[in-house]
């Protein structure tokens, strides 16, 4: 009777444990690229689901063939690179048209399925006027020049409102960010229920580049981050602290994310701030700098954030 009891209670125990841990996932990222430059079998694009679900938005697609490959040989994905792209893909969401964030896009539209680029005007511009053109490659977009293939729908975000990810389940907000000013650059705040995400795409600092788009976004978010309602933050540092200032093009060092960190946690609270994961992306590979950047980054780390260094095809629970 006493072993039956035991085990009884073993058994609710491991049930009460699947469930809590289930309650604390949230979304699934599987990043596909995750460098800013140099290797272009790894470059800026995460795959985004609901936690539990395959029906991802892929937020960048600097990389896709060769991280969905990674992602099945690291198991954080079953099926075979075809299907995978095709039907658990449902649509991307592009940050700014720089050719490392749409290059596997574009290379791999004649395999893909039909479905939903979502981006803000600037960008969706750009990718009809300059990358699908009957002269750079073929017009894969439903809109642009002649003859329209109409594999591809775009999807105009606005600053405003919030606008549906098909057949995702999530949400999207899209913000401006500046990216060596006059260029521009996006941040998606993607929610599923009252859980989000934050997505940034490359940015500088707002010191750097005289703007006050960062700050908005730490003003618009600071509320979700008190709340612990935002389940991660996914933002870029590009360069180490020894890089000149005039030659950062718009992105940020280790010493520069810190400075908007503090600036983030001046607005919500330090302790909230540091139970949030913070997906660093878009390093810039070259020489020794992401040796270096990593090590400024922890070394760095005075305000204890939770940093992860996210790696090609492994597996994030958000
Ligand atoms: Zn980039
Ligand atoms: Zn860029």
């Amino acid at each position: 009777m006493k072993t039956i009891f035991l085990r009884l209670c073993i058994f609710l125990a491991g049930i009460v444990f699947v469930i809590s841990a289930f309650a604390q996932n949230h979304f699934k990222i599987i990043p596909l690229g995750v460098y800013g430059g140099s290797d272009e079998s790894n470059l800026s694009a995460y795959l985004l689901s609901v936690h539990g679900t395959n029906n991802f938005i892929c937020m960048d697609a600097g990389t896709l063939h060769d991280g969905i490959e990674k992602a099945i040989e690291e198991k954080s994905i079953n099926g075979t690179e075809p299907d995978i792209l095709r039907n658990d893909i449902k649509g991307y969401l592009i940050s700014h048209p720089h050719l490392d964030h749409v290059a596997g896009l574009i290379i791999n539209s004649p395999a893909d399925s039909s479905k939903n680029i979502y981006a803000l005007p600037f960008c969706l511009n750009t990718l009809e006027e300059k990358y699908f053109t009957w002269e750079s490659w073929a017009n894969f977009g439903d809109e642009g020049e002649k003859p329209l293939l109409k594999k591809y729908h775009y999807v105009s975000l606005s600053e405003d409102s919030e606008t549906v990810l098909q057949n995702t389940g999530m949400m999207v907000s899209a913000f401006e960010l500046s990216h060596a000013f006059p260029n521009k650059s996006s941040a998606f705040l993607v929610r599923h229920d009252s859980d989000f995400v934050l997505y940034l795409g490359d940015t500088g600092a707002d010191t750097i580049e005289q703007s006050n788009r960062l700050k908005l976004l730490w003003q618009y978010i600071a509320p979700l981050v008190t709340q612990l309602q935002l389940k991660g933050i996914f933002i870029e540092v590009s360069f180490p602290d020894e890089q000149p200032k005039d030659k950062l093009f718009g992105h940020l060092t280790p010493g520069l994310f810190f400075d908007e960190m503090k600036i983030l946690s001046g607005l919500s609270n330090l302790s909230s701030l540091q139970k949030i994961p913070i997906i660093i992306t878009h390093i810039k590979p070259d020489g020794d700098n992401e040796n270096k950047i990593k090590k400024e980054l922890v070394s760095g780390n005075t305000i204890k954030l939770h940093l992860i260094f996210p790696q090609q095809g492994s597996l994030i629970k958000l």
